[in-house]
């Protein structure tokens, strides 16, 4: 059975008093074993949050991949590791189109993260030219190809991936269940090519963008969506949570 997640990127967002206010919300939630929640707050955050919280995994939306040294501003994986913080996020498009992270770039990060042991969730997903162009499936495949599938299948098993298409991210516009679904098929036969079909049914892939309360629940039933990245409505405790019941 592949994991079935919610993912909560509160992005920079919320001061640290919020951000421990809605966690301690959150975890009065109930949900059962059959799904692992994660939230990415900020990262100065992470040490102040990792310490009071129980039933809820923490990751960095963000790192540098060097053991240490004049990166001013960065974080790197080790000072995570001392926090309890084996997750982190990869790919983001506001990583991509902020602070330039192309495929390679994104591709030395992930080999970093992996060989230190780290878990990821890897994002990819289309801009809207390349949807309405048609060729959304030929953009993410080539994402995936130039960053990710070079991994060997027990690398490939420290990865979650998030599919989330850039024209709903932050947009209240979402992908349609069928639109979702068949992107999440096609990246799983992708999977079933490089990786065989063991390790492709094994790898939990989310869906991201403009995920809410709403809409989840059909998302979730579609049967290659393993779940959620949730950017917008993981800053409420009651969506967040209907979202994981979902
Ligand atoms: C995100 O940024 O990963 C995201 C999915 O955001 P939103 O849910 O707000 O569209």
């Amino acid at each position: 059975m592949r994991k079935r997640i919610v993912a909560g990127n509160w992005k920079m967002n919320l001061n640290l008093l919020q951000a421990k206010q809605l966690l301690e919300e959150i975890e009065k939630g109930n949900w059962g074993s059959e799904v692992e929640v994660f939230l990415f707050p900020s990262l100065f955050q992470l040490g102040h949050l990792q310490g009071t919280n129980q039933k809820i995994t923490l990751g960095a939306q963000n790192f540098y991949p060097a053991e240490k040294g004049a990166f001013t501003g960065e974080v790197a994986l080790d000072q995570l590791a001392v926090e309890g913080i084996q997750w982190v996020l990869i790919g983001h498009s506001e990583r991509r189109q902020y602070f330039n992270e192309t495929n390679a770039v994104l591709k030395t990060k992930l080999d970093y993260a992996i060989h230190q042991g780290s878990k990821v969730i890897f994002c990819c997903g289309e801009p809207l030219e390349i949807r309405e162009n048609g060729s959304h499936f030929k953009f993410v495949k080539n994402q995936l190809e130039e960053s990710l599938f070079h991994l060997n299948v027990a690398e490939m098993k420290q990865v979650v991936i998030a599919y989330e298409p850039i024209w709903a991210i932050g947009t209240g516009k979402t992908a349609s269940t069928e639109q979702a679904e068949e992107m999440h098929a096609e990246i799983r036969s992708w999977l079933t090519e490089k990786y065989g079909h063991e390790t492709a049914e094994s790898i939990s892939i989310l869906y991201g963008g403009s995920c809410n309360d709403q809409n989840a629940q059909e998302l979730f039933a579609c049967p290659n969506i393993d779940g959620g990245l949730i950017g917008g409505a993981s800053l409420k405790a009651d969506s967040f949570l209907t979202i994981i019941n979902a």
